[in-house]
């Protein structure tokens, strides 16, 4: 990149954390540039260059699950240079993942992309990002979302089109309803009602039936629930879900702490709603131990680094039998448009991540009736909404 445009893109970056002021330094120093050898192949000559700022999302409502709650969530934006296009990638950093913004960038720096000539050459430059270090999930799968957009841009097309799924088959979105007060889950219910076709709501704590009720005083809504593990004892479990299934809940997700498989598969004999696996899986190689225990699994780029492998994921739960979902983090329209450009191949998706911050980066996935609307613009089709 030229040095002029370098510096047009750091301001930028710098308007960017107006609303978040004490990262500006850390984004003027921590950016990084990597160049790469001229590319040889598909006829292109430039370099890649991958840069990486650290941006904090500010949520709209203060998050609470049945183990913890939070205002923010820290991301490391990523960006991807070569021959005029930008491609745009994010890791989501949420505390319960296990990473953070430091160990990111630290990841990120590591990674030299100068011993591949193209973008196009994702198995090998994925496989090798995966061996520069294990772990870092998040940092993985914002080079591989990235390079998706990259490669999208560069083919003109948008990345669906790529990956050969119809933008008419998109499903609806699930919105979250997190954990509160009977007063403030009336309002938020009352807002979402008229928007969505299916809401989502935590359960696995104390007070989760009584929020059940307050929502059902709102609204009839398809309900999926996620107990994030909060069950411990799977005949109470298995209660629990046949009350929820007669309140119209279509699904539970991790009705238990991924220690107690047997105990889950086990409830997904009994069930009457289907049972996804969340907290239980990561990545491809984690599938084949919970064979037989879920009946579907919610697949996050997040955990999966990115869509490359969510695919693999998704063809094996599907030569298994099983259901699939899409799931997020917290995270900006960037990395929840990447996971929506699979969603044509889902049965259910809960990609309301970035309707949950108040300084989104990007104009991206769109909603219309509560179903996800794909951008029809080249690769991820993100507009930068701070330029
Ligand atoms: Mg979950």
């Amino acid at each position: 990149m030229e040095r002029r445009e370098f510096l047009q893109k750091a301001a930028i970056l710098g308007g960017a954390v107006a609303l978040a002021p004490d990262l500006l330094a850390s984004i003027r120093f921590e950016e990084e540039v990597h160049q790469s050898a001229p590319a040889v192949k598909h006829g292109l000559s430039g370099k890649m260059h991958l840069r990486f700022f650290p941006y904090e999302l500010e949520l709209t409502h203060t998050f609470t699950v049945a183990t913890f709650s939070r205002k923010t969530t820290p991301t490391v934006q990523v960006l991807i240079d070569y021959e005029g296009y930008t491609g745009h990638g994010e890791a989501s950093l949420p505390p319960y993942l296990g990473y953070n913004t430091e160990g990111t960038m630290a990841f990120l720096r590591k990674v030299d992309l100068s011993q591949f000539s193209s973008p196009f050459l994702l198995e090998d430059i994925l496989t090798y990002v995966d061996t520069v270090a294990p772990g870092e999930t998040p940092a993985k799968a914002a080079i591989d979302i990235a390079l998706h957009d990259l490669i999208g841009q560069l083919c003109g097309r948008p990345l669906y089109e790529l990956l050969g799924l119809d933008p008419a088959k998109t499903p609806s979105t699930s919105y979250t309803i997190g954990i509160d007060t009977p007063e403030i889950v009336r309002q938020k219910t009352l807002e979402c009602a008229e928007r969505f076709n299916v809401l989502k709501v935590k359960v696995g704590y104390k007070g989760d039936e009584e929020m059940i009720r307050t929502i059902r005083e709102i609204t009839n809504l398809p309900l999926v629930v996620d107990a994030n593990q909060g069950w411990t004892d799977r005949q109470e479990a298995l209660d629990k879900l046949h009350w929820l299934h007669e309140q119209g809940v279509q699904m539970a997700e991790q009705p238990m702490p991924k220690t107690q498989l047997d105990d889950i598969a086990w409830l997904t004999q009994h069930s009457p709603v289907p049972i996804y696996a969340d907290e239980s899986i990561q990545r491809m190689a984690d599938l084949p131990k919970i064979k037989g225990a879920f009946h579907g699994i919610n697949i996050k780029l997040m955990k999966s680094t990115g869509i490359r492998e969510a695919l693999k994921m998704m063809a094996w739960a599907r030569t298994e039998g099983m259901d699939l979902m899409l799931g997020c983090m917290t995270e900006t329209s960037c990395a929840v448009t990447a996971a929506a450009s699979l969603s044509p191949l889902v049965d259910f998706a809960d990609l309301d991540g970035n309707l949950l911050i108040s300084n989104d980066l990007y104009d991206g996935i769109g909603l219309e009736k509560g179903r996800l609307i794909l951008p029809n613009r080249p690769g991820l089709g993100l507009i930068d909404i701070k330029k």
